[in-house]
């Protein structure tokens, strides 16, 4: 910040003309009116300065600085503004490096961000080229004229990007519609299990596919619950074969109404597995939803062949399609799960999500 200057007394000799009093007035005034603000003094303060100056030189007015004064304090003026004028170059030539560094700056980052390949964005690597140019040696006005024709040539970047971003988009959304589609198909197609009309194994490779990849693309809490019959064979072995495929059928239809939804897949895995994929199904109704298909089982009533009723009970192993998963790494875990749910006593299900069993 600049200091006042000292007060020096009029220097004897020849006293400066009216002439040349007005015009230091003048030239006075005209720095107070233009002057540029500095960190610790606002504009108005310095034009005040300038002014009390400018007053003191031309009708007498006090000495800005020294009540005590007498006289007209020239050097002390001409002091002043040569003191103020350094202390501006110094703070502002400071302002313009801080922007030049900053633009500086602002290139790097653009330049760094800009993708090869569209014309516009040759062109934008073009433009910031001239602004680095103009940076490291050109005059404010040259920099003047590059910065402006760089935001031009950027915001029209930008402006194809966001374009071409659209238009990805839009075929984005085709190609989505389409795999809905065609998982509606692998769904109409009569690949369905003759014993249990339910979807057969072919049915449930293609879907799990297709909900796999579709989920890289949209997000959607999707559940995978193997069931399996517990102790069926003992089932056959006591009640007949026959009884075992009635068996199977009430299993098969207790899962079609636990999971009754149109968009719900329920399939045969093999032998007396079944296998439902559940869609935009919240984890934290997984335990409810898989207790209700344990106790719907538990409640077939079946009788055999024979008359004598048949107990039959399911263990479920169930999971959520985790980010990063495949077909085969979601229907591991869920077969782990299974396997959990056998080994902890059967007529059960475990749920493994986050990576910890909920037993139900
Ligand atoms: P666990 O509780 O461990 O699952 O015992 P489990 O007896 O159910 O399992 P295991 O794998 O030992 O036996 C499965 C039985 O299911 C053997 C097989 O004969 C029977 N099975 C597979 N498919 C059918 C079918 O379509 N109809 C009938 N009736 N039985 C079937
Ligand atoms: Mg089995
Ligand atoms: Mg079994």
């Amino acid at each position: 910040m600049f200091k006042h200057a000292q007060p020096v007394k009029e220097v004897p000799g020849t006293p400066p003309s009216d002439a040349v009093i007005d015009a230091l007035g003048a030239i006075l005034g005209a720095l107070g009116d233009h002057a540029l603000a500095l960190p610790d003094l606002t504009q108005e303060q310095i034009r005040q300065t300038f002014d009390a100056w400018r007053r003191h030189l031309l009708v007498g007015a006090p000495h800005p600085t020294s009540a005590r004064f007498v006289g007209r304090d020239v050097v002390g003026a001409r002091r002043f503004a040569i003191q103020y004028r350094e202390d501006e170059m110094q703070f502002h030539g400071k302002v313009g490096t801080a922007l030049r560094d900053a633009l500086w700056h602002l290139v790097s980052q653009v330049s760094s961000s800009l993708a090869a390949g569209s014309a516009e964005d040759a062109k934008a690597e073009a433009q910031l080229a001239v602004l680095k140019a103009a940076l490291a040696k050109g005059s404010v006005e040259e920099l003047k004229v590059a910065a402006r024709a760089t935001v031009e040539v950027i915001s029209s970047s930008l402006a194809d990007r966001r374009s071409r971003t659209d238009e990805q988009l839009a075929s984005l959304r085709t190609h989505i519609a389409t795999m809905r589609t065609e998982l509606d198909q692998a769904r109409n197609a009569a690949q369905t299990d003759g014993l249990t009309k339910l979807y057969n194994r072919g049915a449930f490779d293609g879907h799990i596919v297709r909900v796999t990849q579709l989920s890289s693309l949209v997000a959607e809490p999707t559940a995978l619950l193997l069931v399996d019959i517990d102790h069926f064979k003992q089932v056959n072995d006591k009640h007949g074969h026959q009884s075992g495929d009635l068996v199977l059928r009430q299993v098969a239809d207790a899962c079609v109404r636990a999971f009754p939804r149109q968009r719900d897949f329920v399939a045969r895995y093999g032998g007396e597995e079944l296998v439902i994929v559940a869609h935009d199904i919240d984890a934290s109704h997984l335990p409810k939803v898989a207790g209700r298909l344990l106790a719907a089982v538990r409640d077939i009533a079946t009788a055999s062949l024979t008359g004598e009723p048949i107990d039959v009970t399911v263990s479920i192993g169930a999971t959520m399609l985790e980010e990063g998963d495949q077909a085969s790494t979601w229907i591991q875990r869920a077969d782990k799960a299974l396997y959990r749910a056998k080994h902890g006593g059967r007529d059960r299900a475990v749920i493994i999500a986050d990576g910890r069993d909920v037993v139900v």
